[in-house]
């Protein structure tokens, strides 16, 4: 065995910064900012920035995948030219670490029939899931930020937040009496496939403490208490593993169902539990 340095490693085009596995430093709750950005058109969302569907399936996406073709799982998106290239630029880096650790492939939109189309609206918010045809997700002002960007495509891919599973009582406690009127049911539970993965405080799907708070009291507090929860930093290894569960994506899973990244054979790593991948940059 021997030490690579991971800021070496390149591939046309690609640079892996040295951050390869990391912590959140960043204590910024991405859902706040979220709720903030979202404050006007909360009522048309679910969840905070989840756009309410009368034809939705409770389970978590039995007929919302996006199709399979030749192994890669292709999610055609459009790009308004409301943003900068700069944002462009940004938005397509966030993509870059789906490619890099599923067999998802965000496509230019041509002549494909259902697409997303990510505009700069009021707020940040996606649909769950393929709902078929064009189907908007919006990055509005202070969204086009690395984490928000995969959050929101996670949504698209057919993702619930993270403390929505069935099974979050035993790892969370919400405080209801703290939230603000209207938004309690928020933090409903939604019928979810677990895929068999643990429950994720670190997910970049999950609530952070303060969300929906009418009092600045905590909404929601982990069982675990030396948990933190509401990172918007990154996608965990957990996200990733879901995402790659979900779309059967098995060459990017480990034979013993561990996910591995997938940064460049043979360099391939994992990043501990509670760490997050490092974020890629051009
Ligand atoms: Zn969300």
């Amino acid at each position: 065995m021997f030490e690579v340095s991971r800021s070496h490693v390149s591939e046309p085009h690609i640079i892996i910064s040295t951050n390869y596995c990391s912590v959140f430093l960043d204590g910024v709750t991405i859902n706040s900012k979220i709720i903030s950005s979202n404050s006007p058109i909360s009522h048309y969302m679910e969840e905070g920035d989840v756009m309410k569907s009368t034809k939705r399936n409770a389970n978590v996406c039995s007929n919302c995948k996006w199709p399979k073709i030749n192994g890669l799982v292709n999610v055609p998106y459009k790009l308004t030219e409301d943003f900068s290239s700069d944002e462009k630029q940004q938005i397509q880096n966030s993509m870059s670490s789906f490619h890099l650790n599923t067999c998802v492939r965000f496509v230019p939109q041509s002549t494909q029939s259902s697409w997303v189309n990510i505009v700069k609206n009021s707020g940040c918010w996606s649909w769950i899931g393929r709902t078929g045809g064009r189907q908007d997700l919006s990055l509005g002002s202070g969204c086009v930020t690395h984490g928000i960007i995969q959050h929101e495509l996670i949504h698209a891919l057919g993702f619930w937040h993270e403390q929505s599973r069935t099974d979050r009582d035993l790892y969370v406690r919400i405080h209801l009496e703290n939230v603000l009127d209207g938004y309690q049911r928020n933090f409903d539970l939604h019928e979810t496939n677990n895929l068999n993965v643990p429950y994720d405080y670190s997910s970049i799907m999950h609530y952070g403490s303060l969300d929906f708070s009418r009092n600045n009291r905590f909404t929601i507090t982990p069982i675990q208490t030396s948990a933190t929860i509401g990172q918007r930093v990154q996608m965990t290894e957990n996200d990733i593993l879901k995402i790659n569960k979900l779309y059967d994506c098995d060459s990017y899973l480990h034979k013993d169902g561990e996910w591995d990244n997938k940064l460049g054979e043979p360099f391939t790593t994992k990043c501990p539990r509670g760490q997050a991948i490092s974020h890629i940059t051009r």
